[in-house]
């Protein structure tokens, strides 16, 4: 593809552990291999999200004896959007993996994600074509989230739900992740111009511990749908979306006033009798209430875009500068 800018060196693994104590020994061994074979230089990060299990004693064993290993310990649960997002923010080298702990995702698919960026993508994430979860309660409620998601947002995707990903460390972590939000993340790097593809990855069933979620989830995915939908295009200026809101509930006001005293006048029809004067009236302060809504939008965009860290726009490259800017690390958000 596209000519590149620089070579990239080292891949930061990323991986969200909860109750996992099962799986950390047997995890790390695969990923090394991997990882050792591949010859690139590269540091495991994993976060422990508030487990309960064992399983910081088993990565503190693994990080005593691997320098390799570095852990972000949480204090206490947060979900694995926040472990994820916690890992990315410490990551150093150039290229972010992110994968689940619990073996689901097989590590020899990294190397190919990882040259994939090498020619010249900034994000790659896996779609698990052979998925091995239930079928009932996991597989389709998910290729039907993963539908609605791929209609709504206008993103041609088979799978979101899939942890391992590569990506280009900026990209990395320029995304607020929050919520379940980083099962967006491919939507929310391409709205910041990154260029993502979808490769087919292994997917293995769960063989030792526990699944942490149900059904339930699904509704949480949809939820975030539209938080997603709205920040993708209405985020920047809200007028937009509620100022339209606001002209047309304005606009049934004029007509339900008009027919009001048009009833009134012509036919004689009594005004505090007629419904539509209660339309109107109601109309009216809808309307005010949606151009409000707006403007305290707009507001927000301003302080929010104020912040120093944060901008509307990204940039890819600078050519001719001291510095490259584009690598420069972004600090923290919440
Ligand atoms: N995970 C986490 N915090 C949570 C829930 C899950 O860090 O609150 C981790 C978990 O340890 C695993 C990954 O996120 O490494 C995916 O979780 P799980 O296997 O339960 O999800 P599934 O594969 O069933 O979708
Ligand atoms: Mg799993």
């Amino acid at each position: 593809m596209a000519q590149r800018e620089a070579e990239l060196r080292g891949v930061s693994v990323v991986v969200p552990m909860y109750n996992e104590a099962a799986n950390a020994r047997p995890f790390w061994e695969n990923l090394s291999s991997v990882l050792d074979a591949y010859g690139q230089p590269y540091e495991i990060i994993f976060v422990d999200d508030g487990s309960r299990d064992g399983t910081v004693d088993e990565l503190r064993a693994l990080a005593a004896a691997d320098p390799h290993v570095k852990l972000v310990l949480f204090r206490r649960n947060y979900g694995q959007t926040a472990a994820m997002h916690a890992g990315i923010q410490h990551a150093s080298l150039d290229v972010v993996v992110t994968m689940d702990g619990d073996q689901q995702n097989d590590p020899r698919d990294i190397p190919m994600m990882v040259e994939k960026l090498s020619e010249g993508f900034d994000l790659v994430h896996g779609w698990r074509k052979d998925r091995q979860d239930a079928l009932v309660n996991r597989k389709i409620p998910s290729r039907i989230a993963n539908w609605l998601i791929s209609r709504v947002t206008r993103f041609p995707i088979h799978d979101l739900g899939c942890t391992l990903k590569a990506m280009r460390r900026e990209i990395a972590q320029e995304l607020e992740l929050y919520g379940e939000m980083h099962r967006f993340i491919p939507i929310l790097a391409h709205q910041r111009g990154a260029r993502c593809v979808e490769v087919v990855a292994r997917h293995h069933p769960r063989r030792l511990g526990q699944t942490k979620y149900g059904i339930s989830r699904t509704f949480r995915v949809v939820l975030d749908l539209m938080t997603v939908t709205y920040l993708l295009r209405y985020f920047a200026s809200p007028m937009k979306l509620f100022g339209m809101a606001g002209l047309f509930t304005f606009a049934v006001t004029a007509v339900a006033a008009a027919t009001t005293l048009g009833m009134k006048i012509a036919g004689g029809v009594d005004m505090t009798g007629n419904p539509l004067l209660l339309l109107t009236a109601m109309s009216m302060f809808v309307s005010v209430q949606f151009f409000s809504l707006g403007l305290l939008g707009e507001v927000n965009a301003r302080i929010y875009f104020s912040d120093t860290s944060k901008s509307s726009y990204a940039v890819r490259e600078l050519i001719n500068f001291e510095r490259d800017y584009t690598t420069v690390r972004l600090p923290r958000t919440a």
